[in-house]
């Protein structure tokens, strides 16, 4: 590995994959449904394949139906106007989104802001790129984690390029209130940054609602919203994401994405975009399972002895290890498999300063009911 990446090494997520398939655990680690999406999605996907569309290279920016689809959404849910045909841009996945725009928008040396714990592509996308990371932390206090808005504007110096925001915010659940984001709007325009938003769990959110910082005064043309449908429709394989922005930032983030992929795989396109003309009913369910999923394992989690930070978005929850009398996540995440047939993921990996997320473990809630059930149980032995 050269000197950018030698700090990364296997994601943590292929790591407890493979932990939980070595040992049959129930895996609650890396967070991928275990059902798949709709089925008239996948007929669509079908349809597409067998119609022969998509089957060669697709436009550049993706296929016009889903650049419509991804523009109406926008503005269907948001009151966010793009235009479909120099505003939106299909990735391969959100994780692309993030890596091309970091490598066409920092230049090497420029500082970027992340909210720690952050998503582990980020400091490897942002290293790739040259850029230096600047962590801002998250903190736990009364059962939820709060960004401070004194550490954001302390953490911004002459070379700060831009804020890279995630909300709903993986691993803490937290998500991010109309004040935090006025805030992080003013400072964004004050300082005239960019901000690179991660908002792949738009649709998962189970207290308060998602407010893309794209709305906010003077946001709009210095924002790069990113989504996908791995989480909104739980096709995770299909690597389906965009990016929505001003023409001058959707241009720079392709002229990077053209070298990464050149252009996103084309029939799956096709189903998303019918998938984002799914009536309402199908968001409302899919939020209101998974409410109750999170719901059934963090009690299951506090009946095991866990300290719950309550996720007001995401299929995450993050729990402290402390109350079970252990303080080293890493430990006991590799143990855990052993002990009662669970495997969870250590929030340290997601810490510059690891010291302060050792004690955090993250469990995933997007599992059928009685896996969900199953685990629960299999938890409460460690507090017997
Ligand atoms: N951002 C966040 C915060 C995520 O949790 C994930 C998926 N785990 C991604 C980006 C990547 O999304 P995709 O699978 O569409 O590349
Ligand atoms: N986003 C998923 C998670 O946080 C995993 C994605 C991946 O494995 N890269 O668990």
């Amino acid at each position: 590995l050269n000197r950018r990446l030698a700090e990364f090494g296997t994601t943590i997520f292929a790591e407890m994959s493979a932990l939980a398939v070595r040992t049959g655990a129930i895996n609650l680690g890396q967070g991928f449904p275990d059902t798949d999406g709709p089925e008239e999605v996948r007929e669509a996907a079908v349809r597409a394949l067998r119609d022969g569309r998509g089957n060669q290279y697709p436009p550049g920016l993706g296929v016009p139906e889903l650049r419509t689809a991804i523009a109406d959404h926008q503005l269907k849910r948001y009151g966010l106007a793009y235009d479909p045909d120099t505003e939106v841009l299909v990735t391969a996945g959100a994780t692309e989104a993030i890596a091309a725009s970091l490598l066409a928008l920092v230049e090497p040396g420029d500082e970027v802001i992340a909210l720690e714990p952050y998503y582990d592509s980020y400091a490897a996308s942002i290293a790739l790129a040259g850029g230096t990371r600047v962590p801002v932390t998250l903190r736990p206090r009364d059962g939820a984690y709060h960004l401070d808005l004194d550490e954001l504007r302390d953490a911004v110096t002459p070379r700060t390029r831009l804020i890279l925001l995630n909300t709903p915010h993986n691993p803490t659940g937290t998500v991010l209130t109309r004040e935090e984001l006025a805030a992080v709007a003013a400072l964004a325009v004050e300082r005239d940054l960019l901000v690179v938003t991660d908002e792949v769990y738009e649709h998962l959110v189970f207290d308060g609602e998602h407010l893309p910082i794209a709305t906010f005064p003077g946001m709009r043309e210095r924002t790069v919203t990113i989504s996908s449908s791995g989480k909104t429709f739980s096709f995770t394989g299909w690597k389906v994401g965009w990016v929505t922005a001003a023409p001058e930032l959707v241009n720079t983030v392709r002229a990077a994405k053209q070298f990464l992929t050149y252009v996103s795989a084309g029939p799956f396109q096709y189903a998303v975009a019918e998938a984002l003309r799914l009536p309402d009913s199908y968001f409302e369910d899919l939020r209101d399972d998974l409410r109750a999923k999170r719901d059934l394992l963090s009690a299951g989690l506090v009946a095991a002895g866990f300290e719950v930070y309550r996720p007001a978005g995401t299929y995450f929850v993050t729990t402290d290890i402390r109350p079970l009398g252990e303080s080293d996540g890493f430990a006991f995440c590799r143990s855990l498999p052993e002990r009662c047939g669970v495997v969870a993921v250590p929030n340290a990996v997601f810490y510059d300063h690891r010291e302060q997320g050792a004690p955090f473990v993250r469990f995933a809630f997007c599992k059928r009911t009685e896996v969900l059930a199953d685990a629960a149980g299999r938890l409460k032995t460690l507090a017997a």
